[in-house]
C-alpha cells in the first residue's frame, strides 16, 4: 500500500530509534549523543553499531548497515516495507491509514505465504490419507503422538509428480508462481512439476506464525536425506530458527540447540519446549543474532557420534563471538536426543542437561580426544593444543581453574602452563586490542570510517581514493545544506562525479531537492535497496567531520575536475593529440565559476 508523507513523518516522530533499537539490543551510553551497541546484524564484541538519536538513523561501521527505524524493522523481522509500517503502527499506538492497497512486493509475499499454507494443509492431508502408509509407520517407529504430529504441521509429498501442483492450480495459483515460490520446479522442457516428491514435510514457520518454508525429509536412505527450500520471496537461505516460534515464549532464558527436526520435535514432545535447530546450513550471523535475541544461555545438543561432535566444534566456534553463554550436553548412552527420549526416558536427558559442560571444558576434551596422554611426547602435544583454547577464555576465575585442571591431567606444573597461556593471550590480546582500538577511532571521529565506511559502500574507491572522498563530501554537505544544489548550478552536475555509485546517489539527491521535497533517509523508502539506504545513513554519519561550507564544496568540485584531468593524461597514449587537447579544453571549461 501506498502511505502519504506526511503519515509516514509522524510515524517516524512517534517512534524514538534508541527506545526502539534498545528492544533488540544493549544500548550503551543510552543518553549520549551518539549511543553504541552490539550490531544485532552481524557477529561483534566491541560496538561498531551507532545510533544518531538527532536525526533518529542508525549506521553500523562493521558490516556497513544503516538507515531508519522503518528500515531497522524491516531488517530485523524480515518484513516488507508496509509490513513494517504497520508493525510501528502497532507499537505506538497509531492507526494504519483507512485505504489498504497492496503494493506489488507485499502482494507477491502475500500470495507465497497463502500458497504455503495451503501446501501445508494439503501435505498434512496426505499424511493422514491413502498412500501416507510409509510416512505414517515412521512417525510411529519414533513414537511420536498425533498432537505432536499436528502440533509441528508435519505432512508427507507422495510420489506423485504433480499432487500437489494440481492440488493448488485448483485453488488458484498460477504455474509461474509455485515456480517462484520453490513449491513446485520447471523442467528444461518446460514442464512443472512438484519439487518435494516422496519425502516427510516439515513446515517452517517464522516468528509471525507464516509458514516460511518447507523441510522435507526422505524415509528411506536416498539423498539428499534432507531437502529445504531454496530462497523465495518470503525465505532466504540462511535465516529463521526450527520451532523458534513455539521456543521464544520460554521463560528462563535458555534455549537447547539440536541438530534436526525430529530431535527438536521429541524433545517438545517430552515437555523441552525451548528445543530449536538450524536449518541445515553453518549457522549464520544472522541466526546466531536471532537465538541471543531470545535466550542468555544455549545448550548445545548434537548427535553424539564424530560427525555431531564436529559440528557441535563448529557451532561453538561460530558462536562464540555472541553474547549468549554456550553449554554443551554430552549424549552418553544413545546416538542423538530422539534416540535417549525414547530408549532412557526424560529422566535420563535431565541428567544430561543438568551436566551440561561449559564450552572451555567441551573444547579442552576435544583435544585430548586422540592423544597418548600415557607418553611424554603426548602429553607435550596435548598441552600445546590446549594453550590455544585456555588463552581464549576471559573470565579470569574460569581461565585459572581449568589451568589447574590441564596441568593436572598432563601431570606437569600448573606455573609454567600458566605462562605460556599469559604469552598466548599476549599475542591475542595484542591483536584484539589494536582491532577494538581501531574501530573505536573510526566510529568517534568519523575520520577513520571515510575509508572504511565508504568501501563497503563504493568498490571504485579503493581505485579513486581521493575523488571519492570529495564525492562524500559534497554529498554530506547537501544533506546538510540542500541550497547548495542551486548556489553551485553549472558546476555541480552528476558528470563531475567519478565514481559510478556517488554518481547515481548525487542524482537521486538532485532530483529529490529540486522537487522540492526532504532529501534525507526517507526518500528511500519504498521499494528501496537496503544498499542505497545504509549508503545515505553512511553518509550522514559524515556530518560531524566535514565542515560543511560552501567553500569546502568547491574545493571538493575543484579536486574532482583535477582528478578526471590526471586520469585523462594518464590514458592519453591511447588517443590523437588533438583529442586530448580537447578533453582538457572540455574539463578547463567547467572549471569557470557560472555568472
Ligand atoms: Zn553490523
Amino acid at each position: 500500500m501506498r502511505f502519504s508523507e506526511e503519515f509516514l513523518r509522524e510515524l517516524r516522530a512517534r517512534v524514538d530509534i534508541v527506545d526502539l533499537v534498545g528492544r533488540y539490543t544493549e544500548i550503551r551510553q543510552p543518553g549520549s549523543r551518539n549511543p553504541k551497541a552490539l550490531c544485532p546484524f552481524h557477529n561483534e564484541k566491541t560496538p561498531s553499531f551507532i545510533l544518531y538519536p538527532h536525526n533518529q538513523s542508525f549506521y553500523c561501521f562493521g558490516c556497513g548497515i544503516g538507515g531508519n527505524a522503518i528500515h531497522f524493522i524491516q531488517n530485523i523481522e524480515h518484513l516488507s516495507f508496509p509490513e513494517a509500517v504497520q508493525f510501528l503502527c502497532q507499537r505506538v499506538g497509531m492507526p494504519m491509514p483507512a485505504e489498504q492497497v497492496d503494493d506489488a512486493y507485499t502482494a507477491m509475499r502475500r500470495r507465497c505465504f497463502e500458497a504455503n499454507r495451503a501446501a501445508a494443509r494439503y501435505f498434512h492431508a496426505c499424511l493422514k490419507a491413502p498412500g501416507g502408509e510409509a510416512a505414517r509407520a515412521y512417525l510411529q517407529k519414533r513414537a511420536l503422538k498425533p498432537e505432536t504430529v499436528t502440533r509441528f504441521g508435519l505432512g508427507f509429498a507422495g510420489d506423485s509428480w504433480d499432487g500437489l501442483k494440481k492440488h493448488l492450480m485448483r485453488q488458484g495459483f498460477a504455474e509461474d508462481e509455485l515456480v517462484a515460490f520453490n513449491l513446485c520446479r520447471r523442467s528444461a522442457k518446460g514442464t512443472v512439476y512438484d519439487a518435494f516428491r516422496s519425502r516427510l514435510m516439515f513446515p517452517i514457520i517464522d516468528l509471525m506464525g507464516n509458514v516460511v518454508a518447507f523441510g522435507g525429509r526422505v524415509l528411506d536412505d536416498t539423498k539428499p536425506k534432507y531437502l529445504n527450500t531454496a530462497d523465495t520471496p518470503v525465505f532466504k537461505k540462511g535465516q529463521g530458527v526450527y520451532a523458534l516460534n513455539f521456543a521464544k515464549n520460554n521463560k528462563e532464558g535458555v534455549l537447547i540447540l539440536c541438530e534436526g527436526y525430529m530431535d527438536v520435535i521429541a524433545m517438545h514432545q517430552a515437555g523441552y519446549t525451548n528445543a530449536v535447530a538450524g536449518l541445515g546450513t553453518a549457522f549464520t550471523p544472522e541466526q546466531i543474532s536471532l537465538l541471543s535475541r531470545h535466550c542468555r544461555e544455549l545448550i548445545l545438543c548434537y548427535d553424539a557420534d564424530e560427525a555431531g561432535q564436529k559440528a557441535t566444534e563448529r557451532s561453538l566456534r561460530l558462536l562464540a563471538a555472541s553474547s549468549m553463554e554456550l553449554r554443551v550436553a554430552r549424549l552418553e548412552g544413545g546416538k542423538d536426543p530422539d534416540e535417549i527420549l525414547r530408549t532412557e526416558g526424560k529422566g535420563k536427558m535431565d541428567l544430561l542437561l543438568s551436566r551440561a559442560s561449559g564450552s572451555t571444558a567441551f573444547e579442552l576434551e576435544r583435544v585430548a580426544a586422540g592423544i597418548d596422554l600415557s607418553t611424554d611426547e603426548g602429553r607435550v602435544r596435548y598441552v600445546n593444543a590446549a594453550v590455544e583454547v585456555l588463552a581464549r577464555v576471559g573470565n579470569p576465575v574460569e581461565r585459572d581453574l581449568y589451568i589447574t585442571r590441564t596441568a593436572e591431567r598432563a601431570g606437569t606444573g600448573k606455573a609454567p602452563l600458566a605462562q605460556m597461556v599469559e604469552a598466548a593471550r599476549k599475542k591475542r590480546g595484542r591483536r584484539a586490542e589494536y582491532e577494538s582500538f581501531r574501530r573505536d577511532a573510526e566510529a568517534a571521529s568519523g575520520a577513520l570510517s571515510v575509508s572504511r565506511g565508504g568501501v563497503i559502500h563504493n568498490p571504485e574507491k579503493r581505485d579513486h581514493l581521493l575523488a571519492a572522498n570529495a564525492e562524500e563530501t559534497i554529498l554530506a554537505s547537501l544533506l546538510k545544506n540542500p541550497d547548495y544544489l542551486t548556489k553551485l548550478r553549472g558546476r555541480l552536475t552528476p558528470d563531475v562525479f567519478i565514481t559510478s555509485v556517488n554518481r547515481s546517489m548525487f542524482e537521486d539527491l538532485a532530483k529529490r531537492i529540486l522537487s522540492g521535497r526532504e532529501a534525507d533517509l526517507s526518500m528511500y523508502q519504498e521499494n528501496a535497496e537496503n544498499e542505497q539506504v545504509s549508503y545515505l545513513a553512511y553518509l550522514y554519519t559524515l556530518g560531524d567531520s566535514i565542515a560543511g561550507t560552501l567553500r569546502e564544496c568547491e574545493e571538493c568540485v575543484d579536486t574532482l575536475l583535477s582528478c578526471r584531468v590526471k586520469e585523462a593524461s594518464v590514458n592519453a597514449a591511447g588517443i590523437s593529440d588533438a583529442e586530448f587537447v580537447r578533453m582538457i579544453r572540455e574539463k578547463g571549461s567547467r572549471r569557470t565559476p557560472s555568472p
